[in-house]
């Protein structure tokens, strides 16, 4: 039962906010005050996705014959109201979340960014000309919607996943039906809020809450659904990812990673510090382009690691509102216990704990889910701590001999979304680019980030079907469909071979 304080947010169905079939809630609180409610959300069940997908399907002809600049007009609005309420969205994010404020508001500035982006495609969305090899013809391509698609998105970045899966499926013309995870679904409110105030019309968006498991996968296996946009984690994507292309569905799964930095010996130490320093302990490693890996060429080992402990001894763990933050709480419970099981593991397993290690649950930090950020050295690559993802604020390092030692190391797991390099050596930049596994690769700067206008996504077991964001996104969430026209005066005497 529900505190009467407690407010409760409803679904959006054909453009209405309505409460599950189910007639049931479940609340949320904020990972830095346990005891704080912040909403009650819609239990929904595989009947609400099934309603949804209905109400998607009804929109879709409508939407798709709105012409695309048209259709950008209404991602114009969204993109001035998500900036008018960027603060108070930011603040939802880090209560809801855990993140630093900070972090929430380059998230939101994330989505705005990509919302724009989209918009532009609308003037764009280019298909292409060329000879035909008969007299009298003219072949061309012209990109088409797939009809209604799902979009499936973890806690992490709560507005801007949504935002960046969102903003170029409906550029294209699809209609959606959002399933935000369970952990994060008021930034998702908010989000769509945005939308329907900017006039998106009933059905385009469609957003229900509710367990993966019924929700979801009601999603994956409606037949209406022609494609579906996931990000989460490698165990799930796995498994929607067979679901959606048993039923020849368009997939795309962004999904784990483990991403190592190289420090080779004639590296900016400065710059590298930082940038460690930054992908391991930013928004508590809690981002899928998180540094968990730091492999390290001899020279600069004993130096990297008295001035690693020492900048890490230096961050502020504390609530993400508090202005000077480094270290948030962690999002959840099972966030805390995954990560302390893996320090657990990391310490079994013979690597050495040079840092941290500890959950803190004193004073103000018995609130939240707070853990001490944490180095292991001396980590081999057969280690589970070497080679699973962690999610958290836990680094682990690595010595190598040379730059092809930690290229092997680098790539020696199954993950392979963001990577990076610091060095002085054109060369061996090079070298380092041309053979690491990864969808990203950055060079003197962290493992972090990414652009809204550049393809983002991962190899190996990170990611599968095509990049997000991008013009790669405009090729995800559209068809191409190839035209012929023949104007010649007679019929053509020869039929066509294929
Ligand atoms: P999960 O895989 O647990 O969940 C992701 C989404 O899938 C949630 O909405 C979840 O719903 C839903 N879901 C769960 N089970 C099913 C199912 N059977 N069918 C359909 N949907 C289902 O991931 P997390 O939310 O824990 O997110 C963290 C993970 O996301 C990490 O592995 C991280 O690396 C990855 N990630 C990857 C990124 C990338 O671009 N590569 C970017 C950001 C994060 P519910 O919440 O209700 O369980």
């Amino acid at each position: 039962m529900v505190d009467q304080q407690v407010k409760t947010y409803q679904n959006y169905l054909g453009g209405q906010w309505l409460d599950s079939n189910s007639g049931q809630t479940y609340t949320i609180t904020s990972p830095a005050s346990k005891s704080t409610v912040l909403g009650a959300f819609q239990f929904s069940t595989a009947e609400d996705a099934t309603q949804a997908v209905a109400a998607a399907q009804e929109a879709s002809s409508g939407w798709a014959g709105t012409p695309a600049p048209a259709r950008a007009q209404v991602l114009y609005r969204a993109l001035d109201i998500l900036s008018k309420r960027s603060e108070e969205i930011a603040r939802t994010i880090t209560i809801e979340e855990g993140k630093p404020l900070a972090d929430a508001r380059g998230e939101v500035k994330r989505a705005m960014n990509i919302i724009e982006y989209a918009a532009g495609e609308g003037r764009r969305m280019f298909g292409y000309t060329t000879p035909s090899e008969l007299p009298s013809t003219i072949a061309y391509t012209v990109r088409r919607p797939l009809g209604v698609v799902a979009i499936i998105t973890p806690w992490n970045f709560p507005i801007a996943i949504p935002a960046w899966k969102l903003a170029p499926a409906l550029i294209c013309g699809n209609t959606v039906v959002l399933k935000p995870a369970s952990a994060t679904p008021l930034s998702a409110v908010k989000l769509v809020e945005v939308f329907e105030e900017a006039g998106l019309p009933p059905g385009v968006l469609n957003l229900i809450t509710g367990p993966g498991s019924s929700v979801g996968n009601a999603l994956v296996e409606s037949q209406l659904v022609r494609g579906i946009s996931f990000t989460g984690s490698t165990e799930i994507g796995t498994e929607i990812y067979s679901a959606g292309a048993r039923l020849l569905k368009k997939m795309q799964c962004e999904m784990g990673g483990k991403n190592a930095v190289i420090l080779l010996a004639d590296a900016d130490l400065d710059k590298a510090l930082e940038g460690i320093v930054q992908g391991a302990f930013g928004s508590t490693g809690q981002r899928c382009t998180a540094t968990s890996r730091v492999i390290v060429e001899e020279g600069i080992y004993d130096e990297l690691m008295d001035q690693l402990l020492d900048r890490t001894a230096k961050l502020k763990i504390d609530d993400g509102l508090d202005p000077e933050v480094d270290i948030s709480p962690l999002s959840s419970e099972s966030q805390l216990q995954k990560v302390m099981e893996y320090i657990g593991i990391g310490t079994e397993e013979g690597a050495r704990l040079a840092y941290g290690g500890h959950a803190l649950s004193e004073g103000d930090y018995s609130q939240g889910y707070y853990v001490e950020p944490t180095i292991f050295t001396e980590v081999t690559p057969d280690m589970r701590i070497a080679q699973e993802e962690i999610f958290g604020p836990v680094l682990t390092v690595f010595r190598a001999g040379d730059l092809d030692e930690a290229v092997r190391i680098s790539n020696d797991v199954q993950f392979g979304l963001s990577s990076s390099v610091y060095t002085r050596d054109l060369p061996s930049a090079f070298r380092y680019i041309n053979t690491v596994e990864a969808g990203m690769v950055h060079v003197n700067a962290p493992t972090l980030g990414g652009e809204v206008h550049l393809p983002f996504g991962g190899l190996k077991s990170s990611g599968v079907g095509q990049r997000e964001q991008g013009v790669e996104a405009v090729d995800f969430f559209s068809e191409v469909i190839t035209v012929y026209i023949d104007y010649a005066d007679e019929a053509r005497t020869q039929a066509p071979f294929i």
